[in-house]
């Protein structure tokens, strides 16, 4: 534990004292977790850091391996138990691997084993995290009715608000939302199938099972859960036959009483492109939103991000953050991450004195609108050495997308233009396009440091020309 405090301080959690080492033998280190939420996600998105520490405070080549509190107990019962959803005989391997992958995501909620061996990555789940649960979810007046909703579907699934749409800006919750009802749910009812997936992942499934002609399969998989949960459905602007497809999976699950929970960045009304038919049932339950915290609010959840990853940080620097920062808690939370990194690096502990040296500038809303469109594509082009003319093309290519991406997610963060206008500069791109780069940079930030730092750095090159 020391080791990774101090190597990965950004990955650890309050949690992970909960965490026991159940026994080393023949080079395995088995760790136990609390439930099978925590497995998933330490297996799938720590191993290498858990390795790495296990390696060094043994001194020893050791391999490690998470196991969860109730895995031991169901053991025997999977052994002999048919995945719920398996089909007849006939299936192919590869179907059935999905449809195997499909069921285990539905009684555990999270991706296991199985998906991570599978070399078509279009039909992995979601991971949950531990951290997005409704414990950890601050209410305020900006997020109320959401959040009481979400605990009332979560207690009982298909019968209070159904469907249950949440929508609102970014990093304002949603995903958080969406995350703690499936938890909830896994921890009341271990046997409910739950399915939670990205409308992209959904719209990529579907494509995917249209050209091998396994609709069937598709539909079959879909149409037997307990409760769909799809994150940012307002991907489904302009694909129509995904939105034909997703109607009719509607349609059967909400018959047959099955929860359905969605987010989105815009009301029904107002995702662009989406069908009358489509909009109106997403009405029939409760749609509900999220807005921007207040300022009592975002004090709330700086402390409860501290407190979860187990870091200090004295009151007046919390004051300070959330005075600054008032658009989201995604930002927060990155000011947070970057604090305890600036932290960790000086070995010293976080003031105010390191508050202003590293947020000082970045967060200061005076400085952001100084910051043109123009000072971020110098320095984008700078850092990656890609001409502008490349950032405007069509091209796809992983050296001119990435930078691209990060263009439109400082754009987003520093000026005020918006999503469709950002689009339009960066190639005449659709603002579901942007919505979707924003996002995929804000995550990377999240989860690399290495990435972050890139990140870091562009923003220092702007800050000082800027
Ligand atoms: P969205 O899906 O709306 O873009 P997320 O759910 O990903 O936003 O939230 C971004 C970050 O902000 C996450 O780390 C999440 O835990 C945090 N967050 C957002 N709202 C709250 C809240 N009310 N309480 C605690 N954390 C929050
Ligand atoms: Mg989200």
């Amino acid at each position: 534990m020391d080791h990774l405090r101090h190597r990965h301080a950004s990955l650890c959690r309050q949690w992970f004292e909960e965490l026991q080492l159940i026994e080393l033998e023949s080079g395995l280190l088995q760790i136990q977790t609390s439930n099978r939420v925590q497995q998933n996600y330490l297996q799938r998105k720590c191993l290498d850091q858990f390795t790495e520490a296990a390696q060094t405070a043994t001194g020893a080549l050791v391999a490690v391996r998470f196991v969860s509190g109730d895995e031991a107990r169901r053991s025997d019962s999977q052994q002999t138990r048919r995945p719920p959803l398996d089909g007849p005989e006939s299936f192919s391997q590869q179907t059935i691997a999905t449809k195997t992958e499909l069921s285990t995501t539905a009684t555990t909620g999270a991706a296991v084993a199985l998906s991570s061996d599978r070399a078509d990555l279009e039909f992995e789940p979601m991971l949950i995290s531990p951290d997005y649960s409704f414990e950890n979810f601050i209410t305020g007046p900006n997020n109320q009715l959401a959040c009481a909703a979400a605990i009332a579907v979560a207690n009982q699934p298909g019968t209070s608000y159904n469907p249950l749409f949440i929508h609102g800006g970014v990093g304002l919750g949603k995903t958080h939302l969406l995350q703690a009802i499936c938890q909830s749910i896994i921890q009341q009812d271990g046997d409910k199938r739950i399915y939670y997936i990205s409308c992209d992942a959904f719209m990529n499934q579907f494509i995917e099972c249209v050209k091998r002609g396994r609709m069937a399969e598709f539909r079959d998989c879909y149409r037997h859960v307990n409760v769909l949960v799809i994150d940012d459905i307002h991907f489904l602007a302009n694909r129509e036959r995904s939105q034909e497809e997703f109607f009719h999976t509607f349609n059967a699950l909400y018959q047959s009483n099955r929860q359905i929970i969605l987010s989105s960045d815009s009301p029904p009304s107002e995702i662009p492109q989406l069908e009358e038919r489509l909009i109106s049932r997403f009405g029939w339950g409760l749609v509900a939103n999220v807005t921007q915290p207040s300022y009592e609010t975002r004090v709330a959840i700086i402390q409860a991000k501290a407190s979860l990853r187990g870091i200090t940080i004295p009151e007046d620097v919390v004051r300070y953050l959330a005075s600054k920062i008032d658009s989201n808690a995604r930002e927060l939370e990155g000011a947070i991450v970057t604090l305890q990194g600036h932290a960790a690096l000086q070995s010293q502990s976080i003031d105010m004195t390191l508050a202003r040296t590293v947020l000082g500038d970045s967060s200061n809303q005076q400085h952001r609108h100084q910051i043109t469109l123009q000072n971020i594509i110098d320095a984008v082009t700078a850092y990656y050495n890609v001409k502008l003319s490349d950032l405007q093309s069509k091209r796809r290519h992983k050296s001119i997308t990435q930078p691209r991406q990060v263009c439109m997610w400082l754009a987003r963060k520093h000026t005020r233009y918006s999503l469709e206008e950002i689009g339009g500069y960066f190639g005449g791109r659709d603002h579901t396009t942007v919505m979707h780069s924003i996002r995929t940079v804000g995550d990377r930030v999240g989860t690399n440091t290495h990435f972050c730092g890139e990140v870091d750095e562009i923003e220092n090159m702007i800050l000082s020309r800027g």
